[in-house]
């Protein structure tokens, strides 16, 4: 079976000139068939408030009303999306900018209002508003695209995290769960490594000392780093992804810093 690489990259990484430019060359000499997927909150928080729309948050996660739905569609599929695009395309590598939307590749439903546990421990009903759970992914699609076939170019997939519900509605939908979402998809053509990529050197076990990543966790582990608020915040439903991901048919799932996709270090997760 074929090899790919599908790697996420975090919001902190495409939102700072230097740091994308350092990805974008580390993803572009990536050899054989890669996706990128990417985050891109803080643009569309900052964005939302130059346009006079307040961000609001629970739990880490945003809650997107109307307003904001445009926000994150301009944000996440244009200006983020794109750029990204550009500069792969400047490279020489051939990138397609996609969300869920194009080609079909991923259906959702939007999420209904739920029980979420606050920061301080009591439970409130959120309505996150146009968030998109994802029920379909279309590997196949994808698969045609990162193949050449028939004298068709291959393509390099740069997917926004937004996906579309089949009644001609956009949602937006994490990325985290977007990128585990496309590698499962992958797994029927492919043998699939996913890598989550950020500006630190992988799941820390001190967040102040870059020498303690923890080299590989299993669920007993999370579950401790997790009760001793080890693991917290963001790296919860990334953690939660790479696991699903994992015990799903991806081969081999690697959270890492950005300039070590290619060496593939970082903190590996366990079956
Ligand atoms: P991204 O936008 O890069 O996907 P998130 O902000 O969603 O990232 O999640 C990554 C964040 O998780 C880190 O920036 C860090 O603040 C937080 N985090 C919590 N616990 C840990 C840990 N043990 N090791 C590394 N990062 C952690």
């Amino acid at each position: 079976m074929d090899k790919i690489n599908v790697i996420k990259v975090g919001g902190a990484v495409v939102e700072n000139e230097a740091s994308l430019k350092e990805l974008i060359n580390q993803f572009a000499t990536m050899p054989g068939y890669k996706v990128l997927v990417h985050g891109g909150g803080r643009s569309a928080t900052r964005i939302a408030a130059q346009l006079g729309i307040e961000s609001r948050m629970v739990g880490g996660r945003r809650i997107t009303d109307e307003d904001m739905l445009q926000v994150v569609t301009m944000v996440y599929g244009g200006l983020v999306n794109k750029r990204i695009v550009a500069a792969l395309q400047a490279k020489g590598v051939n990138a397609i900018g996609l969300t869920g939307a194009d080609m079909d590749i991923i259906r959702s439903h939007k999420r209904e209002p739920k029980m979420v546990t606050m920061d301080d421990g009591t439970q409130e009903m959120v309505d996150f508003g146009f968030v998109g759970d994802v029920d379909h992914a279309n590997g196949q699609r994808l698969a045609s695209l990162v193949k050449a076939k028939d004298g068709i170019e291959a393509a390099v997939p740069v997917v926004a995290p937004l996906t579309h519900d089949g009644m001609g509605n956009i949602l937006n939908t994490n990325a985290d769960t977007m990128a585990a979402t496309v590698a499962k998809a992958l797994t029927e053509e492919f043998d699939v490594t996913l890598t989550y990529c950020f500006e630190k050197p992988g799941v820390m076990a001190d967040a102040e000392d870059d020498d303690s990543v923890i080299p590989s966790i299993n669920t007993e582990s999370y579950a401790r780093l997790k009760a001793d608020g080890i693991v917290s915040g963001g790296m919860i439903p990334k953690l939660d992804n790479a696991f699903d991901s994992i015990s799903s048919g991806v081969k081999r799932v690697v959270i890492t810093h950005f300039m070590d996709i290619q060496a593939s270090m970082g903190t590996v997760i366990e079956k």
